[in-house]
């Protein structure tokens, strides 16, 4: 008996990527802005302690701002981001609300 007919298989067309494949990085031009830094500030948490000083959390790297990148901002290039923060000198969680945007 002979081998039914092959279907020939359709070849679509790749699908279009959800998000453009050249994400954009997160500035303060970006509507999340304002959003990202409130987290950040959430996690970094300036405080004052009883004698006075500042405290706050920050281990010297972009670990909160990675974090809320991912988490938060699917849209975005986190790479790209980074490189604009460390423009603005915003090298690690703490710089980046001091340095790139203060208030
Ligand atoms: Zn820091």
């Amino acid at each position: 008996m002979p081998a039914a007919p092959r279907k020939p298989v359709r070849r679509a067309n790749p699908p279009a990527p959800r998000t453009p494949a050249t994400k954009p990085g997160l500035t303060k031009r970006h509507p999340g802005w304002k959003t990202f830094l409130t987290l950040l500030e959430k996690k970094v948490n300036f405080r004052k302690m009883r004698n006075g000083n500042m405290t706050w959390t920050c281990d010297g790297k972009l670990t909160f701002t990675r974090q809320i990148l991912r988490t938060r901002f699917p849209g975005v290039s986190i790479e790209k981001t980074v490189k604009y923060l460390q423009d603005r000198g915003g090298y690690c969680d703490c710089e980046v609300l001091m340095n790139v945007d203060p208030r």
